[in-house]
């Protein structure tokens, strides 16, 4: 018998025992809102959970601070720290006082209870009782006190959908928990008692009594002293609930979309990010008034590629003007803004250094024939102020030189992400804006030639190292095109220049895109990269948009709020990254014997080797100095002279743009060999030809497609028609001609100097 009972009685202990410690989680719920947070770990903006609720995640605060542990363990459960999850002198105290009233006016239950009630979320029977009663044993089994009073502290409601001290701390005292007062604890500490019955705002005299009553149990408990006590009953009690914060809602929103994390640290800087979406909304405001409706800014610290401030769009709640669009990640026309990249890769390729000439002059590549913005060709120009002045054809020109894959490769790898199209597709209006780009990705490039070329992605993400750095163009290379791009006096920025001339250097370069569509701004200093884009989100073209005047001004609002780094020093240039090679000063190109002027200049320490000048050469002439000899017809007596010769396009834009242009003098007729013969022959129109060209219906005249057969096909020809010049082409056998009725003449000439000429007479139909 006995040993029968000792059997039982094991069994029981065992089973008890093993139902005591078999494991059980310690879980309300992990439905939390999604915390945002910025660099300073302030709140960028927080989520409702999807039960609609506010439930800060525990992570947010490493500990429960002390004085709300105090108030709320002496107003719900003053022995908490003892016992062993059920008090039982509060439940027959309960039971007693519930049998007295003949209704419910105590519970009786820990703050372990509370949370097994939490973690059931059944209907309070008296079964239901005895279940969270055994749930509190076994959690006081397997779990810490401070475990067990977090969880409850995270859940606990606080009125309204606000669970959580942490999450009521914020909206009713806009305080960290860490810093809340004693009457702000007392009151966080009351309210997840009866949160329907007490609110703030609602009932104020009633949260005030608790409040009051559990700050007095405090003072007769000594765990504050009669002065705190005193000056806490004069603090008021929360009138309202504050909202969270909602700062760069473009940004957490794509966070809140891209990652599930409950708190997402990011490189927000807040004072930035205030005051870049300050200025772009005072701006886009001034900007709505001409009908262009949309901005958004991105700035990047080029040190550790972390995005200090992001501003997606002019509002986010202008809805009328699609303020929801992110224009940070939208893709827009580049304008002109990768022109600096291809710059910087040419130098490295030794196609140019910055005082290089490139021709400017009507050109046609196969099929397409690039102008400038303003119609005007200059003939010959140095690289650098076709870039400040954002010319068109000599970018084709060098891109045709570079090569149009090697670029489209470039920019690939310097992070550009939506070159969606094959590098022939785009072709070489690539350079001007064909293809679409991010104000994102345009940060990475800006960033990356900020850094002497080393590219590598940008974070919004905290702690989010970047491991992979690519150098794609030379330190050298980069820091020559960041000081062409310092120039701030630019055409049409006469009053900008006045306005912000005495300001601190940036490397910048402005865009406007065909059609009027878009306009940028990006810039650079040593330590900052700021995009601007200013546009309509709908696509629609504004007469009034220009990079200069619709996005340059917000750029230097923008530039004047960051703050300068210590070393106030422009882009470093290590001497070790130059060497020294003789240019020839006039052409910028490697100098020749002929050069009339030779100086040492700075070059990429690893650029390729440059063109030798081609523009000076020497001239032989004979005695009488009025034909050019060769050794085939030179006489006794010659004379030499070193001459700049450009080709005849480039002297033909000279001489329009009011320029002196030297003749050339003929070769002299009496040399045996001349020149190179039929290297060059119209084949269309024929010498002495009639055309016929018909009316269209719209009273236009048809072209007449000229034909032209060379035994160099990849040199550039001339074209003249009566004289007038128009245009030269490459690789392009034919040129569409606009007829007058009457007698023409047609005249090609190559590079080398070898010409053709036809005569022909159009008659209209
Ligand atoms: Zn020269
Ligand atoms: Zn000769």
């Amino acid at each position: 018998m006995k040993k029968r009972a000792f059997l039982v009685g094991s069994i029981l202990i065992v089973w008890t025992l093993a139902a005591l410690f078999w494991p059980v989680s310690l879980r309300i719920s992990r439905d939390y809102s999604q915390v945002i947070l910025a660099k300073d770990s302030t709140f960028l903006r927080v989520f409702l959970n999807s039960d609609k609720q506010w439930c800060l995640p525990p992570q947010l605060d490493s500990e429960i601070p002390a004085n709300l542990r105090t108030a709320v363990l002496t107003y719900e459960d003053q022995y908490f720290d003892y016992h062993p999850g059920v008090n039982p002198i509060a439940i027959l105290r309960a039971a007693y006082l519930n049998a007295k009233h003949q209704k419910v006016v105590s519970g009786g239950s820990t703050i372990t209870m509370q949370v097994a009630r939490m973690m059931e979320d059944e209907a309070r029977t008296l079964f239901q009782k005895l279940i969270e009663i055994v749930l509190a044993i076994r959690l006081e089994a397997q779990y810490s006190k401070e475990e067990i009073l977090r969880e409850y502290l995270t859940h606990a409601p606080y009125g309204s959908n606000i669970r959580g001290f942490s999450a009521a701390s914020f909206r009713y005292f806009e305080k960290k928990p860490d810093q809340l007062s004693w009457a702000q604890a007392a009151t966080l500490a009351v309210l997840p008692n009866a949160p329907g019955l007490i609110f703030p705002g609602k009932n104020n005299e009633g949260l005030k009594a608790k409040r009051d009553q559990l700050l007095s149990k405090l003072l007769a408990k000594r765990e504050i002293d009669q002065e705190t006590f005193e000056l806490s009953l004069l603090e008021p009690i929360p009138s309202e609930i504050i909202p969270f914060p909602l700062a760069a809602p473009h940004l957490t929103e794509r966070i809140h979309l891209e990652n599930e994390l409950p708190v997402v640290y990011t490189t927000i800087d807040q004072s930035i990010q205030y005051e870049t979406n300050f200025f772009l909304k005072q701006h886009a405001a001034q900007l709505q008034q001409m009908g262009i409706m949309n901005a958004c800014a991105l700035v990047v610290n080029n040190k550790t590629g972390e995005v200090a401030s992001y501003v997606g769009s002019q509002n986010f709640d202008d809805l009328e003007n699609q303020g929801r669009v992110d224009g940070v990640t939208s893709q827009r026309s580049s304008g002109s803004i990768l022109k600096p990249f291809l710059y910087a890769a040419a130098i490295d390729e030794g196609l140019i250094l910055p005082n290089t000439l490139i021709k400017d002059v009507p050109t046609y590549f196969e099929s397409f024939s690039p102008n400038n913005a303003s119609e005007q060709f200059s003939g010959i120009i140095p690289a650098s102020k076709a870039l400040i002045y954002s010319l068109n054809i000599p970018a084709v020109r060098l891109l045709n030189m570079y090569g149009l894959t090697k670029f489209y490769n470039l920019l690939e790898s310097a992070g550009v992400q939506t070159l969606f199209r094959t590098a022939d597709d785009y072709g070489l209006p690539l350079i001007l804006g064909g293809s679409e780009v991010t104000p994102w990705d345009m940060a990475k490039l800006y960033s990356g030639l900020a850094k002497g070329g080393m590219f590598s992605d940008i974070t919004y993400l905290k702690g989010n190292e970047n491991e992979s750095h690519r150098l794609l163009i030379s330190s050298g290379a980069s820091n020559l095109i960041l000081e062409e791009m310092k120039e701030l006096i630019r055409p049409g920025l006469e009053f900008y220049w006045k306005r912000y001339g005495n300001q601190k250097p940036i490397a910048w370069k402005t865009g406007t895109s065909y059609g009027h569509k878009d306009a940028w701004a990006v810039g650079a200093t040593p330590d900052w990269t700021i995009v601007v884009w200013v546009g309509n989100f709908n696509g629609e073209s504004n007469k009034g948009l220009s990079g200069m005047r619709s996005a340059g001004p917000l750029l230097f609002n923008i530039l004047n709020i960051l703050p300068e780094s210590e070393d106030k020093r422009w882009f470093e240039s290590d001497e070790e990254d130059f060497t020294e090679v003789k240019i020839c000063s006039e052409t910028g190109f490697y100098a020749n014997p002929n050069c009339a002027n030779v100086e040492l200049s700075r070059v990429p320490v690893n650029m390729k080797p440059m063109r030798i000048c081609p523009f000076h050469e020497k001239r032989i002439l004979d005695e009488s100095e009025r034909y050019i000899v060769c050794s085939r017809c030179w006489g006794e007596h010659h004379v030499e002279q070193n001459v700049l010769r450009y080709p005849p396009d480039v002297n033909y834009y000279l001489w329009k743009n009011g320029g002196i242009v030297e003749a050339i003098p003929p070769h002299n007729p009496k040399c045996p060999v001349r020149q190179e013969r039929d290297v060059l022959k119209i084949i269309y129109p024929l010498d002495h030809a009639n055309l016929f060209v018909t009316k269209d219906f719209d009273g236009s005249y048809q072209p007449v497609v000229s034909r032209l057969a060379t035994q160099f096909p990849d040199r550039e020809v001339f074209w003249y028609l009566d004289d007038e010049f128009l245009g030269s082409t490459i690789r392009k056998p034919s040129l569409p001609l606009k007829l007058k009725a009457g007698a023409h003449q047609l005249a090609v000439v190559d590079s080398e100097g070898n010409r053709d000429e036809v005569g022909f007479s159009v008659i209209i139909n």
